[in-house]
């Protein structure tokens, strides 16, 4: 179970329900090659359910015995409003903010998966499956096409990001999602990974960055 609730960066509660957070594939070509996948002609989509989000703030607790969880260090965008078939224009309006997210990965059990040619939800959407941070307001964020986003483990850079480097960037990919999934209010899209993947284990201590926007310190329980 979580008591996920989205916040502002200042701590105050957003004051919206998180449905559902719908997450891209192989949205960085770096990050296609190291797990030596193909990078697809429409974009990969998946979704993570609501039972997923956890605070990244809190110490980050593992499945147990389900094989190696990999992070995955992503943009996350927050939307404010209703959005069907929309527009680029559209997209960007219904931004409300930006924050870090970790697609936490199963990644042994993703393998299975892909092999067997069916869907990730096992992989992907376990409980506490994906650790959202703090949200940045949009407007105070107007860089959103060449963000840079950082992870570093025990004090070592693991990865870095750039959204500039991303092959659906930002609008197009949510003006896409929203001809497939009607996104609501308080609905999270992550925008996938850059390279850099691999295995978390007990005690070892995040940093995440956003541009010079957001910092936070976290670990795994
Ligand atoms: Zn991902």
């Amino acid at each position: 179970m979580t008591d996920y609730q989205h916040h502002w960066k200042d701590g105050t509660a957003v004051r919206l329900p998180l449905g559902k957070i719908v997450c891209i594939g192989r949205n960085y070509a770096e990050h296609a090659r190291e797990l030596n996948n193909p990078i697809p002609d429409t974009p990969l989509l998946f979704i993570k359910p609501a039972t997923a989000a956890v605070h990244l703030t809190r110490p980050l607790v593992l499945p147990q015995n389900r094989g190696t969880v990999h992070f995955e260090t992503e943009l996350a965008v927050l939307i404010g409003v209703p959005l069907t078939n929309a527009s680029e224009k559209e997209a960007q309006r219904a931004i409300l903010g930006y924050g870090l997210a970790l697609d936490l990965t199963l990644r042994d059990v993703q393998n299975q998966l892909k092999e067997k040619g069916q869907p990730w939800e096992r992989a992907k959407g376990f409980d506490g499956a994906c650790p959202l941070s703090p949200f940045i307001a949009a407007e105070r964020l107007k860089n959103a096409d060449h963000l840079t986003f950082s992870l570093d483990i025990d004090g070592h850079r693991q990865q870095t990001g750039n959204t500039a480097d991303m092959l659906n960037p930002i609008l197009p990919l949510i003006a896409h999602i929203s001809e497939h999934f009607t996104l609501m209010p308080g609905d999270v899209v992550l925008t996938g990974t850059p390279h850099g993947v691999g295995p978390l284990t007990s005690g070892q201590k995040l940093t995440l960055q956003l541009d010079d926007a957001l910092f936070i310190e976290t670990h795994v329980a």
